[in-house]
């Protein structure tokens, strides 16, 4: 079995959920009989069953814990009262769904946004959060890998001409994230709790 047309099944959350780096991966792991059919939270009985059906294999044995998996549709949104720009969920976000530059504050756009939620944890104010996605706004899986491929290949070309990931400027980076992160939490009147 092709992965391209397991991956053409898959939400394209990016979400990392089923264990696999992103959709693509664990398309290729159930391609090479690595992994069950049952792993996609944000796909629900719909991926399971066309999963079944493209494999040839029987749905019902998966339902109970692919219903009990399965995650409605959401986005993230960022108060931006506590935001201080770190550019940390920018980084986590597999889709570029987030705007803002260093030291500004950040904010989601909902037509791109997978609801992945992998700009929760690193967010150093824990000011991002998920609501439901209005039925309207829900990206469809071909824009949301297009997104996906996109940012990849942005950052590919960027390693290669290292631009990322140069030490001096990440340590003075977590420098300032660390500070701005202990006054917002001292605006929030939170104990200091180490991240
Ligand atoms: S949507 Fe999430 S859980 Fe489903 S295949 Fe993609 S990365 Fe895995
Ligand atoms: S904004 Fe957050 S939840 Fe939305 S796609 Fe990016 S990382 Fe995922
Ligand atoms: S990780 Fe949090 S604080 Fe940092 S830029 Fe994103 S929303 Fe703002």
């Amino acid at each position: 079995m092709d992965a391209k047309d397991i991956d053409a099944l898959l939400p394209q959350t990016q979400c990392q959920e089923c264990g696999y780096a992103a959709c693509l991966p664990y398309a290729e792991a159930i391609a090479r009989g690595e992994v069950d059919i049952a792993r996609c939270a944000p796909g629900g009985i719909e991926t399971l069953e066309a999963l079944a059906q493209l494999m040839g294999v029987d749905a019902t044995p998966y339902k109970v814990e692919v219903q009990q998996r399965y995650r409605p549709p959401s986005v993230a949104v960022i108060d931006e009262a506590y935001c201080i720009g770190c550019l940390k969920c920018i980084a986590a976000c597999p889709v570029d769904a987030i705007v803002g530059s260093a030291k500004m504050m950040h904010t989601v756009l909902p037509d791109i946004c997978t609801g992945c939620e992998l700009c929760l944890l690193p967010c150093p104010t824990d000011c991002i959060s998920m609501v439901a996605a209005a039925s309207e706004k829900i990206v469809q899986a071909d824009e949301a890998r297009r997104h996906y491929e996109a940012k990849n290949e942005r950052l590919h070309k960027a390693r290669e001409t290292k631009k990322v990931n140069a030490p001096d400027s990440i340590a003075a980076q977590l420098d300032y994230i660390e500070a701005a992160r202990l006054r917002v939490l001292a605006k929030k009147g939170k104990p200091h709790v180490s991240k």
